[in-house]
């Protein structure tokens, strides 16, 4: 087993909260792993574009994840020429760590159920591992082309992941936390408060950088 397996979550983190952080910390500690890299998308290809500069919602990872050492924040997408295609990143990440490495990459219910529309994404078994983490509201998906790819790919096993550099689609069901960026968003437009879905720092860097339509 590698226990030095690059795992990571790639999301748009418009902002970060806790039901990002709470799923990256349990599966780091699940699996046994040194740590677990967040990689905020440079320009969102699947969704319309967040008013946050790139630079902004990786300064807001980097400032959730400052007293955390199984957690990381990764540039390599925001600080990168190219669009934030998954594909990119999953071929930069294995030409800079070799073939022989394992790489997980983490997504939730919600965006696995959406793979299909993902550029070239039955190349990402080629690359990596997909972790796949069961979200309140979101079941595993009908579509029949997900259905026999999940049949191919699916394993229970952590070990086996971890013992081969790419290959498995890895289910695993975590404390439920029902939040989203967008609830996030949300609130804070409605002038009401964010506070404690997620961590202090953020909403400070929040107030201090009147994001999210905030006018004082
Ligand atoms: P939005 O509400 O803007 O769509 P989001 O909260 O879903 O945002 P993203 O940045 O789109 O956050 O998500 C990044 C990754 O984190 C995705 O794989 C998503 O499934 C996962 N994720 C988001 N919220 C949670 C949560 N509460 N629990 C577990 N995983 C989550």
């Amino acid at each position: 087993m590698d226990k030095n397996a690059f795992v990571f979550m790639g999301g748009t983190f418009d902002p970060i909260h806790n039901g990002h952080l709470r799923t990256a910390l349990e599966l780091q500690q699940w699996m046994g792993v040194e740590r677990v890299n967040l990689i905020p998308s440079k320009e969102p290809v699947h969704r319309s574009a967040p008013g946050r500069s790139a630079e902004q919602r990786l300064q807001m990872v980097d400032l959730a994840v400052q007293n955390e050492p199984a957690l990381h924040a990764d540039a390599r997408e925001v600080k990168s020429a190219k669009p934030s295609f998954s594909l990119h990143t999953l071929e930069s990440l294995r030409y800079e760590l070799g073939g022989e490495r394992p790489i997980c990459m983490i997504m939730g219910m919600d965006a696995y159920q959406t793979l299909p529309t993902w550029h070239e994404w039955e190349r990402f078994v080629d690359l990596a591992h997909l972790i796949v983490v069961r979200r309140p509201g979101y079941d595993v998906p009908e579509c029949d082309t997900l259905k026999k790819f999940t049949a191919k790919h699916e394993t229970e096993s952590v070990s086996k992941v971890l013992s081969t550099p790419a290959g498995f689609v890895l289910f695993h069901e975590l404390t439920p936390l029902g939040i989203s960026a967008t609830q996030i968003r949300q609130t804070i437009a409605r002038g009401l408060s964010p506070r404690y879905l997620f961590p202090d720092q953020v909403w400070q860097y929040i107030q201090d950088n009147r994001l999210y339509g905030l006018t004082n």
